[in-house]
């Protein structure tokens, strides 16, 4: 009781000399009614939800659904069977991915992986039909540098809470490519090549397998990682990212 009181005290001290601020626009939060004391309900209700009709390749809101694929798929087709993003990258939530990713905050993981889990909900997705789930690995000397992978510990909630097997070290980067970021699309592509192989002690033949990472943009990523899944004999391989 005693040990109580005095952390409600310690913790009211802490707040007024370092106030809780939203991750996305900097204002001290209220006492009540932020999410998880990291973001206001203001920037909480400003992220972009994606919504139907959706490409039946990388996922994206279609725009004007002339057909069930959007230009960009036609033009460069992925190697995964279908994506699914709950959120649209931009706004709060691509402020947040970077909060998340390049500025140490591995526990908004959990108030992430809400997003994804609410998605599954809405949607209905099947995901008794996954074998297992498998994160975008990183290379190990990104690993070493950021001490943690994203798409980890947004794979390990959502297998958590949905009771799926998990397998992180099924893929494996064999070369520290360079970050996919300020390159174009082509580019992105050339710089993914080959860069995973496969654990031989998983069985991948035949099994259906979702992969999980942070965010698909030109989806170069995740293609290469379910091209070589396939080639190695998986049945189905979806993608599900928190943003695209
Ligand atoms: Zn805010
Ligand atoms: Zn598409």
């Amino acid at each position: 009781m005693i040990w109580f009181m005095f952390k409600g005290i310690f913790q009211g001290l802490i707040d007024l000399i370092y106030p809780k601020i939203c991750l996305v626009c900097r204002t001290k939060l209220k006492s009540t009614g932020s999410v998880d004391n990291l973001v206001c309900p203001e920037c909480w209700s400003k992220i972009k939800r994606n919504a139907p009709p959706f490409c039946s390749s990388c996922g994206r809101h279609l725009e004007k659904p002339l057909r069930n694929i959007c230009t960009s798929c036609i033009k460069k087709p992925l190697h995964f069977d279908r994506a699914v993003s709950p959120c649209i990258y931009e706004g709060a939530i691509k402020d947040l991915i970077h909060e998340f990713k390049y500025r140490n905050k591995d526990y908004l993981g959990v108030t992430l992986s809400r997003l994804i889990l609410d998605f599954i909900d809405e949607y209905n997705l099947k995901m008794d039909f996954f074998d297992f789930f498998i994160p975008i690995p990183l290379h190990r000397a990104r690993l070493r540098e950021r001490e943690f992978n994203q798409a980890d510990i947004l794979a390990k909630q959502i297998a958590l809470k949905l009771n799926k097997v998990l397998l992180p070290d099924a893929l494996l980067r064999r070369r520290n490519n360079r970050s996919q970021t300020n390159l174009e699309d082509k580019e992105r592509f050339n710089n993914v090549k080959e860069i995973f192989s496969i654990n031989k002690n998983v069985l991948i033949k035949g099994k259906n397998i979702l992969l999980i990472d942070d965010v698909l943009t030109s989806g170069a990523t995740c293609s290469e990682a379910a091209r070589t899944l396939k080639n190695a004999g998986a049945n189905i391989v979806f993608a599900l990212t928190l943003a695209n």
